[in-house]
């Protein structure tokens, strides 16, 4: 079966209660009473499966967890309070200082500025790639690589990688391979393509409606023989593959970065996520579509497009052959300047000018000038970020009047 068609039936039908309510009861409570102290002192050794202190899991996101985790084929996952939170968990909860991180496409201005900025203040380097740099990827590799982080579409260049690929150079050397899928839900399936573990920004397409800020991260069972996270390159984690067995990167994940560094999700943005959720296999097939069509149409009217089902783009065959859900919502316009940029989005009456990508509506957002106002002229460079560059998220508008005012804007 199509997978849209297959997850309309699985989300509505898991997110729904056949008894009692309905609708996903929303557990606003920090704290839990454990009842007496054998439970409580069963809760905090595991052998008790309740609910602990909210910072390390609720009830309302156990239930966003769970079906984040099945449509990902993962054996759990961790909601987080925001995209930038979920990459924060997965990250951290493997790295120590002295360590390096292989990050490879787009790349995401926030998390470019976290492991150039930030995470290089504690002594852990990042070799940044361009998708098509096998070569270098894999000379870059040695004892203290620790994650080989890629972005499922690069955000805002529009390269696609070879997922496959670098997941064979991570499988090779036994790293750890990290897909950002936020871009992608259910149009890629990161973990079938061999990736260890997704993370996803839910404020995105997933949650649809600008409601709510949130993250996920879903991870891979451990395997039963050899596996990668059983080497010496992770030497920590054996511990918990000896107490959790296949689960074991999500006790760590939930130790080291949840219950240390607190980024854990709260019950009422679960809740409208796991709303957005329900309707996401309906959502992206018709804007994927519509992305389509406005990018054929807008370069037939000679305006600069970027995206990969134009003939002309390098990864045209790649978006053919692998991404054949699509690759999200995004497209971009090089308006060539930042005053034709400008004039552009003074002139749309459709798109909403805003940061946020992934959303019912169409948005739109100079590149430069915003997100990435504060990198230098080299950073750009590499991540493609021109002067007239717009990134646009298409929503559920028709495509035609999306077309239509974009190209009265252009004039
Ligand atoms: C938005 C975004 C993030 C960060 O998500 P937040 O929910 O805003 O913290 C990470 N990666 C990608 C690809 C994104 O688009």
């Amino acid at each position: 079966m199509n997978k849209f068609e297959n997850y309309c039936t699985k989300f509505v039908q898991s997110i729904g209660s056949k008894e009692g309510a309905v609708s996903p009861s929303i557990v606003s409570s920090a704290s839990f009473s454990y009842g007496s102290p054998e439970t409580a002192e069963g809760i905090f050794n595991g052998s008790v499966k309740k609910p602990l202190y909210s910072r390390m899991g609720n009830p309302t996101t156990a239930k966003l967890e769970s079906i984040m985790a099945e449509m990902d084929e993962g054996i759990g996952a961790v909601a987080t309070s925001s995209g930038m939170g979920a990459t924060t968990l997965a990250v951290m909860s493997l790295l120590s200082q002295g360590d390096e991180i292989i990050s490879i496409g787009g790349l995401f201005g926030g998390t470019y500025a976290l492991f150039d900025e930030t995470l290089s203040r504690f002594g852990i380097t990042t070799h940044f790639f361009d998708v098509e740099a096998f070569d270098a990827i894999e000379k870059a590799i040695n004892d203290n690589t620790k994650i080989i982080f890629l972005e499922s579409v690069g955000n805002p260049n529009m390269r696609l990688p070879d997922i496959k690929r670098i997941a064979s150079i991570a499988d090779k050397y036994d790293v750890a391979l990290i897909v950002d899928n936020t871009i992608t839900p259910l149009s890629v399936s990161p973990l079938a393509l061999g990736a260890d573990i997704t993370v996803y920004s839910t404020t995105k397409i997933i949650s649809g409606n600008s409601s709510a800020l949130g993250g996920c991260v879903v991870f891979r069972a451990i395997s039963e023989n050899a596996d990668k996270f059983k080497t010496q390159r992770y030497p920590f984690l054996q511990k918990f593959i000896k107490n959790a067995g296949k689960t074991a990167l999500i006790p760590n994940a939930k130790k080291r970065a949840l219950r240390d560094l607190g980024m854990s999700a709260n019950a009422h943005a679960s809740y409208q996520t796991l709303l957005g959720l329900e309707t996401l296999a309906l959502r992206l097939p018709r804007i994927v579509k519509s992305v389509e069509t406005v990018a054929l149409e807008l370069a037939k009217y000679g305006i600069a497009v970027n995206h990969p089902c134009i003939q002309s783009h390098p990864h045209h065959a790649r978006y053919k052959e692998d991404f054949q859900y699509g690759c999200g919502t995004l497209l971009t316009i090089d308006m060539q300047s930042k005053e034709r940029a400008y004039d552009f989005l003074r002139k749309t009456k459709i798109a909403t000018i805003t940061a946020n990508i992934g959303d019912s509506r169409t948005l739109a957002l100079h590149m430069a000038s915003t997100i990435y106002s504060d990198f230098d002229e080299k950073t750009r460079e590499f991540l493609g970020i021109t002067d007239g560059l717009i990134r646009i998220s298409i929503g559920l508008e028709n495509p035609v009047e999306i077309i239509n005012d974009f190209i009265q804007a252009t004039k």
